[in-house]
């Protein structure tokens, strides 16, 4: 399998950016609002995704894995032991891509650690910690298929994607003419390729490579690029409350022992199955946004 182009962001700075927080101590301390607040207490409700196989998945005995659970559970046990409190125990919640930002702004969820990408209109109702991986846009398509090769042999196909996703707003940026239709999940699109319903999906690198991992021989992932560049780049991030410069900072801290650990490679080995060329990067270090 082709796991040239997936590249994670290795975290490499301890430089984290202090933030000034005007309202940030001694408020609100209900864990309904603040991430610090529902570790402390010993009850964190942490969003993922729960059909993304590699990333955020949830297992026929009800069990989590995936590279985000391992990421949300390593930043909760980090920052609990790093208090001195006791390790949370953690409820899992399904976030869609498209509900991320609300479920956040609600209070339903603490964090959310589920392929989220950083971009400018997410950070102006989330914070985010992070970036903690880098990955770009690609394809699946069914193994024999010959027409379709990259971006350019999507004209006139019928496209799958995710309603609020970053890879269907930019595929249609790009191609308005190509027939995209918008499904709640990735594992919804998986299932019309392989009914044919559909000519090819578009998503991550990530989630692309561990849907077809799951059944070999018959999907293959495609690279997208634009003059020679990749056609994005997704930054994941940790969604947090708005606002919530603490619980930023402290989740920056967190990732950036989880990279000098060595802990990240440890968890994209077993995760994603390794071969990832990485680059590097620093936790709060947003400056690709601008
Ligand atoms: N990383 C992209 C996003 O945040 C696509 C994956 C997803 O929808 O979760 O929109």
């Amino acid at each position: 399998m082709n796991r040239m182009f997936l590249r994670t962001l290795a975290l490499t700075s301890t430089t984290v950016v202090a933030g000034v927080s005007l309202a940030a101590c001694g408020s609100d301390s209900s864990s309904d609002d603040n991430m610090l607040a529902a570790i402390e207490a010993g009850e964190v409700t942490v969003g993922t995704k729960f059909d993304q196989p590699g990333l955020g998945l949830r297992n026929p005995d009800g069990t989590m894995s995936g590279l985000d659970v391992d990421v949300a559970e390593y930043i909760l046990n980090y920052i609990a032991e790093d208090n001195g409190w006791d390790e949370p125990s953690i409820d899992w919640r399904e976030t869609p891509s498209a509900q991320r930002e609300t479920l956040i702004q609600n209070g339903e969820v603490d964090l959310i650690a589920a392929t989220y990408s950083i971009n400018a209109s997410r950070a102006e109702s989330v914070n985010f910690g992070g970036p903690y991986l880098l990955t770009h846009q690609a394809l699946l398509v069914a193994e024999d298929e010959a027409e379709i090769t990259g971006l350019e042999g999507l004209d006139g196909k019928i496209l799958c994607s995710v309603t609020g996703s970053t890879p269907a707003q930019k595929v249609k940026e790009a191609l308005p003419s190509v027939q995209l239709q918008e499904f709640d999940t990735y594992s919804s699109c998986v299932e019309a390729l392989r009914q044919g319903n559909i000519d090819a999906m578009t998503t991550d690198a990530t989630i692309l490579l561990g849907y077809s991992a799951q059944a070999p021989g018959q999907f293959k992932v495609l690279e997208m690029e634009q003059d020679g560049e990749p056609f994005t780049n997704e930054y994941y991030g940790i969604g947090l409350t708005k606002d919530d410069t603490e619980g930023t900072d402290a989740v920056n801290a967190a990732l950036t022992e989880l990279h000098e650990s060595g802990e990240f490679d440890v968890l994209v080995d077993k995760n994603l199955g390794g071969d990832e060329a990485v680059s590097p990067g620093t936790p709060g270090d947003l400056s690709f946004l601008e």
